[in-house]
C-alpha cells in the first residue's frame, strides 16, 4: 500500500486516481502528524510526501521516520512546488528521501518512479526476510553442532565404561586360565557378557539414530497379537530386573499391524526407563486399552518424575534432563528412537509426569482391521 501525504485534498485526489488506475492500493494522510500515526499502525511500501505542510513539514516527517525501525526502509518521494532550490533538494535526500520531484509533476515519469521504488522496496523486504532466515538457520546449526559435540563426549564415555570393565574381566580371566575354579570363571564370563550386551545395545541405538537420519529405518510390518508381545517383553524385563515389580493393570487382547521387533524395542525402552528413573520404588504399572480404533499402552512409574518445562523435550534427540545426567547413565536417544518408530506407525506418544511422584509414558498404535471388516 502506498501512502500519499498532502495537506491539500485536491492534490491527493488526482494522485490517488492515477495510482489506483495503475493497480496500487492507496492510503492518504492530510498532515505530517496523521501520516506518522498511520505509518506506525500500517505497512506501506512507499510514501509520497508533500514538503510544504502546516505543522510538521515533509522533511520533519522523513527525519522522524528514519528513527523508527519499522519505517526506516520505506522509500520516500518528496513532492514540492516551492522549494526547488538545490539546498532544499539536498535536504530532502539528507532527511531520508529517495527522490525529490518538483511540481508540476509529469505523471508518466512519476508513475515510473513509483513503480521502481515500489519494486525496490519489495525486493528489500524479501532480502531482509532471507537474511533473517539465514541468521536463524545459523543459530539453529550452531546449537545442533554444540549438542552433537556434547553427545559425542557422552557417547564416548558411555561406550568406554563397559569396555573398561570387559578389559578388566578378560585380564582376570587370562590370569586364571588353568585354575580349577569353575564357579569363578563362570562368574567373570557372565559379568563380561552383561557388559558386552550393554555395549551392543549402545551401538545398536547409535546405528538406529543414523538410520533415522538417513531415512533408512525400515519396517517389517505384519499383523500380530499385542497382548502376547507385551507379556513376552515383560518376562524378558523381569528376568534382567529381578527386584522390580511390574504389574499389568489392564490388558486388551487385540491385534495390531506393526513391526513387532520395533514395537518390542519401544516397550523395552519405556520399561527400562521406568525402572532406571525410579531408584526408590520398584513398582511399574502397565496398562492397555482401546479407544477410537487405537490401542493405547501406558507405562506408569513412581520415580523421580520430569519437571514440567522439560516434558516437551524428553523425546528430542540427544536430550537428557541434565539434573539427572550424572546420576543415571544414558545417551538420550532411546525416547527419540521410540518417537520415530511410533510416528512411522501413525501412532501417538507422550508423557504425563509429576516431579518427585512419577511419570506415565504412553504410545498408541492403530488396531489392525479384521479381515471381514
Ligand atoms: P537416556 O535414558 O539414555 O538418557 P532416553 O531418550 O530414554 O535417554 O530418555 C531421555 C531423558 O528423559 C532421560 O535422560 C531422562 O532425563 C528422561 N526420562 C526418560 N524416562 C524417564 C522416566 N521414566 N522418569 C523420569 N525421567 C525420564
Amino acid at each position: 500500500m502506498i501512502l500519499i501525504v498532502d495537506d491539500k485534498p485536491e492534490n491527493i485526489f488526482s494522485l490517488r486516481q492515477l495510482l489506483t488506475i495503475n493497480g496500487f492500493e492507496v492510503d492518504t494522510a492530510l498532515s505530517g502528524e496523521e501520516a506518522l500515526k498511520k505509518i506506525l499502525k500500517n505497512d506501506y511500501t512507499l510514501i509520497i510526501l508533500d514538503v510544504q505542510m502546516p505543522g510538521m513539514d515533509g522533511f520533519e516527517v522523513a527525519e522522524t521516520l528514519s528513527g523508527f525501525n519499522k519505517a526506516k526502509d520505506i522509500p520516500i518521494i518528496f513532492l514540492s512546488a516551492v522549494n526547488t532550490e538545490k539546498k532544499f533538494i539536498t535536504k530532502g535526500y539528507n532527511s531520508g528521501g529517495m527522490d525529490y520531484v518538483v511540481k508540476p509533476v509529469d505523471v508518466d515519469i512519476l508513475l515510473l518512479k513509483i513503480k521502481t521504488f515500489h519494486r525496490l522496496y519489495e525486493q528489500t523486504v524479501e532480502l531482509n526476510k532471507v537474511q533473517q532466515n539465514l541468521r536463524d538457520e545459523i543459530e539453529i546449526r550452531k546449537d545442533a553442532e554444540a549438542k552433537k559435540d556434547e553427545f559425542i563426549s557422552i557417547a564416548s564415555h558411555e561406550l568406554k565404561t563397559p569396555l573398561t570393565s570387559i578389559k578388566a574381566y578378560l585380564q582376570i580371566l587370562r590370569r586364571s586360565v588353568g585354575d580349577d575354579n569353575k564357579k569363578f570363571l563362570e562368574d567373570f564370563i557372565g559379568r563380561s557378557q552383561v557388559q558386552v550386551n550393554k555395549l551392543n545395545d549402545l551401538v545398536t541405538d547409535l546405528l538406529d539414530v543414523s538410520k533415522i537420519e538417513s531415512g533408512k529405518l525400515k519396517f517389517n510390518k505384519k499383523v500380530f497379537n499385542f497382548k502376547m508381545l507385551l507379556h513376552n517383553t515383560i518376562d524378558i524385563i523381569r528376568q534382567t530386573n529381578e527386584d522390580s515389580n511390574i504389574v499389568i493393570t489392564g490388558d486388551e487382547d487385540v491385534d495390531v499391524f506393526a513391526d513387532e521387533m520395533r514395537i518390542e524395542q519401544v516397550l523395552i525402552n519405556y520399561l527400562t526407563n521406568a525402572i532406571k528413573y525410579s531408584p526408590d520404588n520398584k513398582e511399574v504399572h502397565v496398562s492397555t486399552y482401546v479407544q477410537d480404533h487405537y490401542l493405547f499402552v501406558k507405562v506408569k512409574d513412581f520415580g523421580i518424575g520430569i519437571p514440567p518445562e522439560k516434558k516437551d523435550q524428553i523425546f528430542a534427540k540427544f536430550y537428557r534432563a541434565e539434573d539427572n545426567s550424572t546420576r543415571f547413565q544414558g545417551l538420550g536417544i532411546g525416547l527419540y528412537i521410540c518417537s520415530e518408530i511410533i510416528k512411522r506407525h501413525e501412532g501417538t506418544y507422550g508423557v504425563e509426569s509429576e516431579l518427585g511422584k512419577g511419570s506415565v509414558f504412553y504410545f498408541s498404535l492403530p488396531v489392525a482391521q479384521k479381515a471381514h471388516e
